[in-house]
């Protein structure tokens, strides 16, 4: 088995914040790669150069993890497009390009397994098999490949996370399992967000946490109850929107015509780079190892967060100088200031 970093996970994590970046799906939707409403991601065979090119905008925005595209790439989402035959050359060249674009920052490559919408609650056992199948067979493709660890994420149900680190241990993967926390309280098969996380410490995770479906505002307080009932790393991967206590989850969001945004109208919904970078903060006074951004995440974005933390990047050479600004800057133009007035609104 082959690691693509010379140093560990283990190694990076205890050493200080890593830096995570995602939405992947969410950004090469928009870019026209990827199908909406399926969001399967085909673009690993159709139009691979687009996905390098989103993972070397990542990377040289900061990120410290390469996330193989692998995200609804399990052989269920397959089977309903009908793609089913291209599952392991899909598997095997989305790690192989993270691997790629990691090589030339030195990143870490993280294996994705994800909600499979196979387990049901009312068949865990029957249902879990059908899931623990699809992650064995994915992750042998990734570990064939050569991955670092393995990020479990957007999960629903206690159980099928559960699933998901036993077969990372399998595979003696350090995992990092992480809940979608669309509910206020407990996951969907009953388990307090709270004690899920701590069953997944004690059962051996990596890393456990929150990502995608809330925003900084609403995941914060969880977890910081998270951070204070578990002593191994924990991680916070946001959207990078609006969502508010009576709307914790960005999928209930809704428009001033009351239409549900989520998921192709967010942008009135999405917060600005500095609102990330004051979530990179407070997330690192937290305490949060592992600090990243999901669905709606982007290159501005992740460089935000990694300036928060005081890092430099590639992309931080065009970072803002809206001090040279011709109309906002400390020496705007004689015509500007006489034109314009500084851009203020008229009167
Ligand atoms: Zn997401």
């Amino acid at each position: 088995m082959s690691r693509p970093s010379s140093r560990t996970f283990a190694q990076r994590i205890a050493d200080g914040i890593v830096l995570g970046a995602e939405g992947y799906v969410f950004e090469l939707e928009r870019r026209g790669y990827v199908q909406a409403g399926p969001y399967v991601p085909e673009v690993i065979l159709d139009a691979p150069e687009a996905l390098r090119q989103l993972h070397r905008e990542f990377l040289r925005a900061g990120a410290d993890v390469m996330v193989a595209l692998t995200y609804y790439a399990h052989r269920q989402k397959l089977a309903d497009i009908g793609r089913a035959d291209d599952l392991e050359q899909m598997n095997r060249q989305a790690v192989r390009i993270a691997n790629e674009i990691a090589a030339e920052g030195s990143a870490l490559v993280a294996g994705n397994i994800c909600n499979t919408w196979s387990f049901d609650p009312a068949d865990p056992v029957g249902s879990g098999e059908i899931v623990r199948a699809q992650y064995r067979e994915q992750l042998r493709w990734a570990v064939e490949e050569g991955i670092d660890f393995v990020i479990s994420e957007t999960n629903d149900f206690f159980g099928e996370a559960l699933i998901g680190l036993q077969v990372c241990q399998e595979f003696r993967l350090p995992a990092m399992i992480t809940f979608a926390s669309v509910r206020s309280h407990s996951t969907f098969d009953g388990y307090d967000y709270v004690d899920a996380c701590r069953r997944l410490a004690d059962a051996g995770a990596a890393v456990v946490g929150l990502n995608c479906s809330r925003g900084p505002a609403t995941m914060l307080p969880l977890l910081e109850r998270i951070r204070e009932a578990v002593d191994i790393p924990v991680a916070a991967q946001p959207v990078p929107y609006r969502t508010t206590q009576a709307t914790p989850a960005f999928e209930a969001l809704t428009g001033p015509d009351g239409q549900r945004l989520f998921p192709l109208q967010l942008e009135s919904a999405a917060l600005t780079r500095f609102d990330m970078a004051d979530f990179a903060r407070t997330a690192a006074e937290l305490g949060v190892n592992y600090i990243g951004v999901c669905c709606g995440g982007a290159p501005h974005y992740v460089r935000a967060l990694a300036e928060a933390l005081g890092r430099e990047t590639p992309a931080s050479r065009y970072s803002p100088a809206l001090e040279l600004h011709p109309v906002l800057g400390e020496q705007p133009s004689a015509v500007a200031q006489r034109e314009m007035g500084g851009w203020r609104a008229e009167p």
